[in-house]
């Protein structure tokens, strides 16, 4: 049986916590759907499309239903809250190709990320990891041009630490970089500076790219929602959020 989220956290906290008195440790952080849940961010770039008065014109129907969506944590891009709609792609072809070009415009941009909201528990383990002594560095495959400044301002308002100095944020330098080898060469030359690294991220493809690029990175496998494309060993550590109190697990 696998072990609870307090039990894993627990163990993975305590473990930081003494590599941090040990040696440098680095903790990474992925953003989307690691740290941050993207459920509302996405609903508000449906609702604007299906506010639109020239999509209403288009689409009086499939944008009335639109306006119901509801985004789960474990959905991952658009297929399945439409399907639940009743809004499939092979159904509604012309609308969904339309619906999925303003998602792609509004999901890779500044003006949605304020709606993102930390997973539960996210923001006190982060700062608690930084309190253990160990570095944070928040690794993603945003992009600098189309959402660092958003990504800043989201991660001060939203209570993640960033001072750019212990606490520091590295995007994709340009959008058609592979998330993926990105992430893998980034990580591949921080093992080089660090005497431990840990990696957090809910994409599988990610997580086996940097276990292929630097094996010695401890990897926690956060299971909110991924591509489907590959899965993660079975030894990697899993949680599903970040919701258990560090504290209690300090001797
Ligand atoms: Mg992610």
């Amino acid at each position: 049986m696998l072990p609870g989220t307090r039990e894993t956290l627990g163990q993975i906290s305590r473990q930081i916590k003494d590599e941090s008195r040990l040696a440098s440790c680095l903790v990474i952080f992925d953003l989307d759907s690691t740290l941050y849940d993207l459920a509302l961010r996405v609903t508000a770039i449906l609702h604007r499309f299906a506010k639109s008065p020239e999509k209403q014109a288009l689409y009086p129907e499939e944008c009335s239903r639109l306006l119901g969506v509801e985004i789960h944590r474990g959905d991952w891009g658009l297929h399945e809250p439409l399907s639940r709609l009743g809004l499939s792609k092979e159904q509604y072809p012309a609308f969904w190709d339309d619906v999925h070009k303003a998602w792609a415009n509004g999901f890779f941009s500044n003006e949605f990320l304020t709606y993102d909201k930390p997973l539960p528990g996210a923001v006190r383990f982060v700062q608690d990891v930084l309190k253990f002594g160990a570095d944070v560095l928040y690794l993603t495959g945003r992009d600098v041009a189309r959402m660092g400044t958003g990504t800043e301002v989201s991660l001060k308002e939203t209570g993640f630490p960033l001072d750019g100095v212990r606490a520091r944020l590295t995007l994709k330098p340009q959008a058609g970089l592979d998330d993926a080898q990105f992430k893998a060469d980034e990580i591949k030359r921080l093992a080089a500076e660090y005497g431990s690294i840990w990696l957090f991220e809910n994409e599988p493809v990610n997580i086996n790219a940097v276990l292929k690029a630097a094996p010695q990175v401890k990897m926690v496998f956060v299971d909110t929602c991924h591509s489907g494309l590959e899965s993660v060993p079975p030894s990697i550590a899993q949680i599903p959020h970040f919701e258990v109190s560090i504290e209690d697990f300090e001797s």
